[in-house]
Order: C-alpha cells, then sequence, then structure tokens
C-alpha cells in the first residue's frame, strides 16, 4: 500500500500537521517539530503532545509514515569544532523531541564541508554525528537525504550514503530518503520508466532497498546535474511525470512515506490524488 501526504506547516502546534493532513486526503505526511531556522525553540508541551498523538491515532496516522524533518542550520559535518559541537545538540534535541511524540524517523540533509576538509572526513564527521545522536537518543531511526549537489553539499552521490551508512554502529537505525528532485539535479536521470528503473537499480545496488525509509516527491525547476535545488510541481517542470507512474507502480515503495515538498499547497490534494490516479492495480 502507498502512503502519500505533504510536508505540511506545524504553525499554531504540531498537533495541527495532523487535521492540515486529513484536509488534503493525505495517509502519510512530514512536519518540523520546531521552527526550522532557529536554533533553540522551547520544549514540546506535555498538552501539545497529547494531542499530536491522540489526533494521529484518530486519523489512523501511523510513525512508519510520519517524516519529521530537522531544521535546516543544522551541519553534521560541520569542519568548526564548536559548529559541529551545536549541530550535534541541536540533533539530538530534535531526535529528542521525535521520540518525546511518538516518531520514529527523523529526516536531514547529511552536511557539507564548506571547502575546509575533504569530502571523506565530512562524510566520516557526519557518521560520528549520528553514532553520538544514537547513544543519546535509543529510539529514532536517523533519515538521510539524498541532496542536489548544491555548494557544497555532501549526499548527492549514492557513494557519499553508502559511505555514511558504512560507518555508523547501529545499522537498523540509520536509513535514507531519496528526493526525486534532489535526484535529477544531482544528475541522475529520473525522466523515463527507463532510465527511472536503472537509476533505482543503481540505488539499490550501492545503498540497498532496505534502508529506503521515505521519499519527497516533487518535481524539478533545473536541468538535469544542474546541482541546483529547485522544487516544481509535479506535473510542471524538467523532470516529467514517469518516475512517479514508476515509484507508484513499485512494491520498492510501499509502505513508506512518500512526501510532496511541491510549491503549491493549495494543490497538493490534488496531487495526491493525481499520483494515486497512477497505480494501474
Ligand atoms: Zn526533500
Ligand atoms: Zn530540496
Amino acid at each position: 500500500m502507498k502512503y502519500i501526504g505533504a510536508h505540511v506547516s506545524a504553525s499554531g502546534g504540531v498537533e495541527n500537521a495532523v487535521l492540515r493532513s486529513v484536509e488534503i486526503g493525505a495517509n502519510a505526511f512530514a512536519l518540523f517539530t520546531k521552527n526550522q531556522r532557529q536554533w533553540k525553540a522551547p520544549p514540546l508541551k506535555a498538552d501539545t503532545i497529547e494531542k499530536f498523538k491522540r489526533f494521529c491515532k484518530v486519523h489512523h496516522f501511523s510513525a512508519d509514515h510520519i517524516l519529521p524533518h530537522d531544521s535546516y542550520l543544522i551541519n553534521l559535518g560541520n569542519p568548526d569544532a564548536e559548529n559541529l559541537t551545536k549541530s550535534r545538540e541541536a540533533f539530538i534535541d530534535e531526535m529528542q523531541r521525535c521520540d518525546q511524540l511518538g516518531l520514529k524517523l527523523l529526516n536531514f540533509h547529511p552536511g557539507s564541508h564548506l571547502n575546509q576538509i575533504t569530502e571523506k572526513e565530512c562524510l566520516a564527521r557526519i557518521a560520528e554525528s549520528i553514532n553520538i545522536a544514537h547513544v543519546a537518543v535509543p529510539n529514532v531511526i536517523a533519515v538521510i537525504e539524498n541532496t542536489a549537489g548544491q555548494g557544497s553539499n555532501l549526499g548527492w552521490r549514492f557513494e557519499h550514503l553508502a559511505e555514511i551508512i558504512e560507518q555508523v554502529e547501529d545499522k537498523s537505525r540509520v536509513g535514507v530518503c531519496l528526493d526525486t528532485c534532489h535526484l535529477f539535479s544531482a544528475g541522475y536521470d529520473i525522466s523515463s520508466l527507463e532510465t527511472s528503473e536503472n537509476t533505482f537499480s543503481e540505488f539499490d545496488r550501492i545503498v540497498g532497498f532496505p534502508y529506503l525509509k521515505g521519499m519527497h516527491i516533487n518535481g524539478s525547476k533545473t536541468a538535469l546535474g544542474s546541482r541546483v535545488d529547485r522544487h516544481h510541481t509535479l506535473r510542471e517542470g524538467t523532470i516529467g511525470t514517469e518516475v512517479f507512474k514508476f515509484i507508484m507502480n513499485s512494491a520498492h515503495f510501499d509502505n513508506i512515506p512518500l512526501i510532496l515538498e511541491t510549491i503549491e499547497p493549495e494543490i497538493w490534494a490534488e496531487e495526491i490524488k493525481f499520483l494515486r490516479s497512477l497505480e494501474q492495480i
């Protein structure tokens, strides 16, 4: 079964993300559990936690299909010792918030070397950051997102994801989220059924489908291999829609959250219906 939703707003409290997802006909969702542009946030209130859990239960959202995203400020591969510590502390806080909400996954962009350390050193730091977070918070899975490879961001090659995973001690608590926009921007052709098949086979060979814990389902405004991250709606943009047909008809994408981060929230309900219409069962 396919679980589809969007990265909905949590303004007014994380429990509102659940209600917004119901409104658009979703059976999965993503959210920020704090303001994503600030380092610190007040702790979640007991009342908020209770409401979030209750709303999820009432509306049948399972933690397997909810994919919280961490703050954009966090860089788990930061070359600077002080900034690295700050990022690690903030990431642990994010994991704790997920745990408090009864959530199992935390999606994050791996990190950037900022042209100060090598790729290898940066990937090792990211893995070490995950190991530290695992010790601090016992239940949440660190879900590494592939990136578009903009600037000095790592994680745009499948090999980067594999190299991080290889250095994570508890492999049962590390996973991957693939973003279709980022795949395409990073140079992975997914513009036809055939090229999608090739790209995802390559993913399986280098990383492995057992690690796939979620997908970001986006169109792109930029060309194949542009290394520029600009999302678009599903039916416009440079990728086309064949990859969405591929995803909707492959069992590899069953039972994981398929999350829209497309640019027009007003049409999310329609985009979810569109994805469902591609299922050929
Ligand atoms: Zn994404
Ligand atoms: Zn993006």
